[in-house]
């Protein structure tokens, strides 16, 4: 089921795993970049993408005691982030020079960001989508003990319509969080 897939994906194990299918899916498209393992390819990404989402409700629910389901209006969410991810991703490709054989150390370490990016923001925007279809005013964002300067100045609560959304650069890992009911 997606909930203990998603769970996994942000375990660091799991997520290891499903890195090394992006990277793979990056290869293929690479090395035969032929429609069928370009769509392939794509899908791995939008799983992914899919499953933070899902698994973003999810705990937004499991904060509130109320079990989500994905909806319409969320599908429209989780393609933009993946959109986004893929041109980022296109643009790397086009950066990184045909070669035959391909230094995967390299491509790693520019598509990895990236990728975490990805699924980190898919995880936030479905926690404050559940709180928005809760009606919620206010939402939470929680920063992280070691967490930069930056992100420590906007740790607070806030109108959910104004609330900042994480995360704000590479390995930021500020989280959107249910405010209960602030006096
Ligand atoms: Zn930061
Ligand atoms: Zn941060």
């Amino acid at each position: 089921m997606v909930y203990g897939k998603l769970l996994k994906a942000l375990e660091p194990r799991a997520y290891e795993e499903w890195f090394a299918k992006q990277l793979r899916g990056v290869l293929e498209r690479r090395l035969a970049p032929t429609y069928e393992r370009g769509y392939e390819y794509e899908n791995y990404i939008e799983s992914a993408v899919f499953d933070a989402f899902y698994g973003g409700k999810l705990k937004a629910g499991s904060e509130m005691g109320l079990d989500p389901t994905i909806k319409r209006k969320d599908l429209i969410l989780i393609d933009g982030i993946s959109d986004d991810f893929l041109e980022d991703m296109e643009e790397i490709l086009r950066d990184l020079h045909v070669d035959p054989a391909p230094d995967i150390a390299r491509y790693e370490k520019r598509i990895r960001p990236l990728a975490e990016m990805a699924v980190w923001t898919s995880y936030n925007e479905g926690k404050l989508e559940f709180l928005k279809e809760r009606q919620e005013r206010f939402v939470h964002l929680r920063v992280m003990p070691d967490a930069c300067e930056n992100c420590v100045d906007l740790e607070g609560t806030y109108p959910i319509e104004n609330v900042p959304h994480p995360p704000f650069h590479i390995n930021c890992r500020c989280e959107l969080e249910y405010a209960g009911s602030p006096a």
